[in-house]
């Protein structure tokens, strides 16, 4: 779909009768913006494109389009684009093709109502020289359209359900509806409705309250509008976190190779670590149903080795693993020389043990949690943190792998 964003006409307007007031340039422009609708709550990309012609009134260089969005009088956002910049002397006319985004993220976007798009041209005089100066810039409006929110559309706000490590606190599930007719909304777990709201209104938003999702497990929301009912689920998850956004994990009750390879240990400092890998892959089968297998050092689903530390944080080892559409692939465990953690053998309490538990911990899917007394928060105080998975890192790996039903 796309809006047609009329131009408005320049005209040689008596305005241009001083030449430093005005844009210096007559225009003819017939830009689209695409799409003409959006939905709150999910990203908007506004594309403007189309040809702009002018026609120089005076020596002029026109170099910058200025695209706006905003909701009333309220600027959403503002981006900048280049034109090709070409010089152009009085009389002379010139033709281009305008392609610019306007890219707006969730929070960028309203609630509710129409945001109107602008975009402005901006031009400056050229002296003899061919020089210019983007401080002498007059800007002309060239064109302007409006999107509209889509009719009926659910739009869901989950990020809350997994806290990272910069914000240590779990907000409710948001629920906008933009609806062309009465709404009823409904949120249940299992057969067990917990909310419900009603709404005439063209746009509803609302928070789900925090007390009615405490319980683990996926939440469905129903939202229904004149006979037709569309729903949208989201996951609450207590006491674990994925390392991604979404949910990831290797495929269930598979089995995952792995390899160590002692290349660039410290002196001294990899004795026992392919054992200690084993204790801690023993556990972690135990609690996921996968198996794992060592193989000789080289390609592996698992690779564990050594570098110097990767940063200045005092981070004693990283670990991690790629993701494509919710499946982990190519885990990466990199022990860092420096780290005396990572150098001390065995389970004791200040053995590389409980570094290999949270690092693997990684690889398998967990994210950090802001609960310290979880093996996997990112902080460790020796003597005082968890040295083997705990409740909430064991419920999250349940999750993630179902290992009950491996065999
Ligand atoms: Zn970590």
């Amino acid at each position: 779909m796309t809006a047609l964003l009329m131009a408005t006409p320049v005209g040689a307007s008596s305005a241009d009768a001083t030449p430093r007031a005005g844009i210096g340039v007559r225009i003819d422009a017939a830009l689209n913006v695409s799409p003409s609708t959006y939905t709150p709550g999910r990203p908007l990309d506004v594309a403007i494109s189309g040809t702009l012609t002018t026609t120089a009134l005076r020596d002029v260089v026109c170099h910058s389009l200025t695209l706006t969005a905003s909701r009333g009088a309220l600027p959403l956002i503002t981006r900048y684009a280049s034109t090709d910049r070409t010089p152009q002397l009085t009389g002379e006319s010139h033709t281009q093709e305008v392609s610019a985004l306007l890219d707006m993220e969730p929070d960028d976007l309203p609630a509710s109502g129409p945001i109107t798009v602008t975009v402005d041209l901006e031009c400056s005089p050229m002296d003899a020289k061919g020089n210019w100066d983007v401080l002498d810039a007059v800007s002309q409006r060239i064109a302007s359209g409006r999107i509209q929110p889509a009719s009926g559309t659910v739009a869901l706000s989950t990020r809350w359900l997994f806290p990272d490590d910069d914000e240590r606190e779990v907000r409710p599930v948001t629920v906008s509806v933009t609806a062309s007719a009465p709404i009823t909304i409904s949120v249940s777990r299992g057969s067990k409705t917990v909310w419900k709201a009603t709404s005439s209104k063209a746009t509803y938003q609302a928070a789900i309250p925090l007390a009615r999702t405490q319980q683990s497990g996926t939440y469905r929301v129903r939202v229904t509008m004149g006979g037709s009912t569309t729903t949208t689920d989201f996951r609450v998850s207590r006491g674990w976190a994925p390392i991604y956004d979404s949910v990831a994990a290797w495929p269930r009750c598979s089995t995952l190779t792995w390899s160590y390879d002692p290349a660039g240990a410290p002196r001294g400092g990899d004795i026992g670590v392919a054992d200690d890998v084993a204790t801690v892959l023993k556990r972690y089968a135990e609690l996921t149903g996968l198996r794992f297998e060592q193989v000789a050092k080289g390609r592996a689903d698992i690779e564990i080795g050594w570098a110097p530390a990767a940063w200045e944080d005092g981070a004693e080892a990283a670990g991690g693993a790629s993701e494509k559409d919710g499946v982990l692939a190519s885990g990466v465990l990199t022990m860092f020389t420096n780290s005396e953690w990572a150098t001390t053998a065995g389970f004791g309490v200040r053995g590389r043990g409980a570094l290999l538990y949270h690092e693997i911990g990684h690889i398998l899917g967990l994210g950090h949690v802001s609960d310290d007394r979880l093996l996997m928060y990112p902080v460790h105080t020796f003597g005082q943190s968890p040295l083997v998975p705990q409740q909430g890192d064991i419920a999250g790996l349940r999750e993630l792998y179902r290992p009950q039903s491996c065999r």
